[in-house]
């Protein structure tokens, strides 16, 4: 029988808890990755561009417009921005019905919900 003391347990506790705290935060991100490229899936040969790319950091990119910074972006959070996203910006190409090109930010592709403060609607 083995027989652990208080501080050993305490200690195998902690480290079970972590480990599973962190499998299941893998899990919920994985899963999520998983909806979002099953309802969308990239076009062939392309990947996403990087919201961590400089260029993209520098314009406040994020791949779902929901993400946006609205400390940084107030005017976001008005109606009619809800429908500026990179589907509707005149630097945008769509490849698929997900995700298309940026003339902008070029290093991959652009979620059709994406946006950035370079947005300028398409005439
Ligand atoms: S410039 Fe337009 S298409 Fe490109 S990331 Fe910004 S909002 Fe999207």
């Amino acid at each position: 029988m083995i027989v652990y003391s208080r501080k050993q347990f305490l200690k195998k506790s902690i480290l079970l808890a972590s480990t599973l705290s962190l499998l299941r935060g893998g899990s919920e991100i994985n899963a999520k990755d998983a909806k979002s490229k099953k309802e969308n899936p990239l076009p062939e040969g392309e990947s996403p561009v990087s919201e961590s790319d400089p260029t993209a950091q520098a314009l406040g990119f994020h791949q779902d417009a929901k993400d946006t910074d609205f400390n940084l972006y107030p005017d976001r959070k008005s109606a009619q921005a809800k429908h500026h996203v990179c589907l509707s910006c005149a630097q945008f190409t769509p490849l698929n019905e997900g995700w298309g090109k940026c003339n902008i930010l070029t290093a991959g592709v652009v979620s059709t919900k994406g946006w950035c403060s370079a947005f300028s609607k398409k005439s």
